[in-house]
């Protein structure tokens, strides 16, 4: 019997079913941004992503996400996707004909600019430049990791770039997948209604967000600063500035740096 069609007292289940089986079942909208995320884990989706301002502009169609599951692809009666390190050592690695497998289903018939990335703790650090050119594309496909990664030639082969979400090391890549698409979601122009918060907040203009206070106007013997009370909106606006900056300095000299030798090029 051919590895496709071997039943094992449930459910047969072969790589050649057609994408959308081994995907989320809702219709494919055309023309709007999407993330594909392959996974062994697609229960983990759209997990966080499916609350608030991110969940709410998923269900009216605003971006859509797509998971294909990695266990299907796998091999023999267990679809086992992983194997032992070539030259020994500790843990497994996901194997490249399975991932090969995978990735190419993910990518038939998606079109247009779609970065391919993988979800890596040796990648280039995610940030929100990358967020903003990710939200100017027509979706992104992620791979997550498991175990000790995945064989390196699938990443050569489909020169796929790898993005760290930070200096640790997580036990998977779902959740650095998650955080991404959300930075990148919320900037889609039809998600988030009020620019304006965008362009104000941290790592947007290059320095980090003044304080925000809100009701009640004192708690716990700590008043809100009087300038934000006085309606002065010239005044408010100079104190958020000077905020910002004063933040920047001492939490971020990197930032700072960068952001008094932009100010120096402009003018
Ligand atoms: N042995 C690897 C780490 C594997 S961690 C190494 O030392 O580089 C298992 C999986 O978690 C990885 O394949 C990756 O997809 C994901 N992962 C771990 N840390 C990550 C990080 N900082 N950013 C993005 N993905 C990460």
């Amino acid at each position: 019997m051919s590895e496709k069609t071997r039943s094992h007292g449930r459910k047969s289940i072969s790589a050649s079913l057609k994408p959308r089986e081994l995907m989320t079942h809702s219709p494919r909208l055309a023309g709007v941004w999407t993330a594909r995320l392959i996974t062994l884990f697609p229960d983990a989706f759209p997990g966080v992503l499916g609350e608030s301002l991110t969940g709410k502009a998923l269900k009216d169609g605003k971006w859509q996400l797509e998971t294909t599951d990695l266990r299907p692809f796998g091999i023999g009666k267990h679809r086992n996707v992983d194997d032992t390190p070539a030259g020994g050592g500790a843990g497994m690695v996901l194997r490249a004909d399975v991932l090969g497998r995978a990735i190419d289903q993910t990518l038939r018939g998606a079109r247009g600019n779609l970065p391919l990335v993988y979800l890596s703790p040796r990648g280039r650090r995610f940030d929100q430049k990358m967020a903003r050119a990710w939200a100017q594309c027509d979706g992104v496909t992620m791979l997550c990791g498991r175990f000790e990664g995945v064989d390196q030639r699938v990443l050569d082969h489909y020169n796929i770039q790898e993005v760290s979400l930070g200096d640790f090391v997580l036990t998977g890549g779902e959740i650095a997948a998650q955080a991404m698409i959300d930075a990148t979601v919320r900037l889609l122009p039809s998600v988030l209604g009020n620019a304006e918060s965008i362009e104000d907040e941290s790592h947007s203009n290059g320095l980090l967000e003044h304080p925000q206070y809100t009701r009640p106007p004192e708690w716990m013997g700590r008043p809100i600063p009087e300038v934000l009370m006085s309606g002065h909106h010239g005044k408010i606006a100079a104190w958020r500035q000077a905020m910002s900056e004063d933040l920047t300095r001492q939490r971020r000299p990197d930032m700072w740096d960068a952001y008094q030798a932009r100010i120096r090029k402009d003018g």
